[in-house]
């Protein structure tokens, strides 16, 4: 994604309001018939503490090189472009792991983007990128392809040959789909997509929902099998460098990314932030101040980790992978129990129920989550297996 590139999109912040007004009805629906409303809990328990909130942290890098002089060199030390280093020791400070997005389009198709300011195939950027993956950060593409399914299927295919490592999810470089676009990302084996959100000005939610959601297949109304994360907090919208004379310097962007984050704490949702690779090297107020564009991000992280009670931090392939788990689950409420129920042939361990009501309040185990009217308990799951829990113990 361009910084610089104007959009006449300014979306209102969006709530997942369609959520919120459906299991308020459903919530009374139960009432009435006296039982307690079960539904599958947006997030895991992880070493027995049930998590309340979701971050991720993604970087597109589209570019590594100040100058060109520092193509073809070895030795990327002096480039402040190329801070692939710096990226794993800010966030080792901040106790998470992020994914980063490298140009990889595959030789034998044509993209509209046909000479990239590099290729994650030249050396100094491969190595990067292997450490990243060695170490436990997630390296996917930064997807150029978006027109055929042949072009989505081989830049997968490619990136995957020459790393050796299976992506398990995108975001397209200039945020473009086309109606099938989703479709052939699914078809290519990729488990999400980071791309439904546009250049503006402020942040907002253009989707509509803090949680990942299955978009539905434009020629058949079916939910498509891959997993859409579009509640990004991104760099050059905070920093309002998308319009003309919209530009925020370090506070003022902080305060337009927090505004984002208090939406989607208040909805127990995720939060995927996207800074771009160089920003290291991206000054802030109007490229005058010292502060870097990743002063911002330091902190938005820092309220993050103070108002979100007990997050968790994802890499985007694991949240993708949680949520196919979860979906498998089906919960059946009757009365003084509830029936979970895994049908996928992989185990859901980490599976959590949210009992809505204030009767929930009183069942043993469960955990009150504040201000969301629900309260928690863990509901693990094998393979295949049916579990019956008592709600009168
Ligand atoms: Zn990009």
């Amino acid at each position: 994604m361009h910084c610089g590139r104007r959009s006449k999109i300014n979306g209102a912040l969006g709530r997942s309001s369609a959520i919120t007004r459906t299991s308020s009805l459903r919530r009374h629906c139960y009432e009435r018939l006296g039982l307690v409303m079960a539904t599958r809990w947006f997030h895991p328990a992880i070493d027995g503490e049930i998590k309340f909130n979701g971050m991720l942290l993604t970087h597109d890098v589209d570019s590594v090189y100040a100058d060109r002089a520092f193509r073809g060199r070895q030795d990327q030390s002096d480039n402040p472009h190329f801070n692939f280093a710096r990226w794993r020791e800010l966030e080792s400070r901040f106790g998470i792991k992020s994914a980063f997005y490298f140009f990889s389009p595959a030789p034998t198709q044509q993209y509209w983007l046909p000479t990239p300011g590099y290729l994650v195939t030249e050396e100094p950027v491969m190595q990067a990128a292997q450490k990243l993956a060695e170490k436990g950060w997630e390296i996917a593409p930064h997807e150029l392809g978006h027109r055929t399914a042949d072009e989505v299927a081989a830049e997968v295919a490619y990136f995957e040959q020459v790393t050796g490592h299976k992506p398990l999810g995108t975001r397209n470089h200039y945020l473009t789909n086309w109606p099938d676009s989703l479709k052939y990302k699914a078809a290519a084996g990729l488990l999400y997509d980071s791309t439904w959100y546009a250049e503006q000005t402020d942040t907002a939610f253009l989707c509509g929902t803090v949680l990942p959601y299955a978009p539905l297949d434009t020629a058949t109304g079916r939910p498509l099998d891959i997993w859409e994360f579009g509640f990004v907090i991104e760099d050059g919208i905070v920093t309002g460098c998308y319009g003309a004379g919209t530009e925020r310097g370090t506070k003022e962007a902080i305060a337009d990314g927090t505004r984002g984050l208090d939406i989607i704490i208040a909805g127990s949702g995720y939060a995927c932030f996207n800074w771009h690779q160089r920003t290291f090297a991206r000054q802030t107020e109007l490229q005058q101040a010292p502060d870097t564009w990743v002063s911002i991000l330091e902190g938005l992280l820092e309220y993050y980790q103070a108002h979100a009670p007990r997050w968790w931090n994802p890499l985007p392939g694991e949240l993708a992978r949680f949520w196919s788990r979860r979906q498998a689950v089906e919960v059946e409420s009757r009365a003084g129990e509830i029936v979970v129920r895994n049908t996928a042939d992989d185990d859901c361990t980490d599976l959590v129920l949210a009992l809505h009501g204030e009767a929930a309040r009183a069942i043993p185990g469960a955990e009150n989550v504040p201000g969301r009217g629900v309260s928690c308990i863990a509901a693990g799951l094998a393979a295949d297996e049916e579990k019956t829990i008592r709600l009168d113990r």
